[in-house]
């Protein structure tokens, strides 16, 4: 048996060292918790999304009472910058979230959105760099989503 390590490594920034691009994306993603639609976990996360082409869109998370149902930040997100803009390739993603007691940190993206993530570096074939909020001054950014998700599944190998 051969043990194989995947490395995992992030840049820890200072907030107050973002440039025009990242102070965007937080503010825009910050703005956006405000569209959450979560009256039964009141847990709201957001999610903006810088575009190729400069645009930025968000979305936040849109509860149902029949929790399977309901659709996450990122992929609000993802599929309103796909259906704005179906051929520009994503440059990064900015997540916040926030409860009743304010702002929590590192809100990770889930499984099923960390594949969904995968999928659009996949689909442009670029890497889509991932901001999560360790603080109220420190940011986690992680280069590509693949780094949340190794080994992601991809239709391409069961052809
Ligand atoms: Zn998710």
């Amino acid at each position: 048996m051969k043990k194989v390590s995947i490395p995992f490594t992030y840049e820890l920034i200072e907030n107050s060292t973002f440039n025009d691009e990242e102070k965007l994306l937080a503010t825009e993603a910050s703005a956006a918790l405000q569209k959450s639609y979560a009256p039964y976990s009141n847990f709201k996360v957001a999610c903006s999304i810088l575009l190729e082409n400069g645009e930025i869109v968000s979305g936040a998370n849109q509860e149902v009472a029949a929790y399977p149902v309901c659709i996450c930040a990122e992929g609000v997100a993802l599929s309103t910058a796909s259906s704005q803009y179906p051929n520009v390739a994503l440059k990064a993603l900015f997540i916040v979230a926030q409860n009743v007691k304010g702002l929590v940190f590192n809100a990770a993206p889930c499984g099923v959105c960390r594949q969904r993530i995968v999928e659009y570096e996949q689909r442009f074939n670029n890497e889509i760099a991932i901001y999560l909020p360790q603080s109220e001054t420190q940011t986690i950014k992680v280069d590509t989503a693949k780094t949340l998700l190794p080994l992601s599944f991809t239709g391409d190998k069961l052809k």
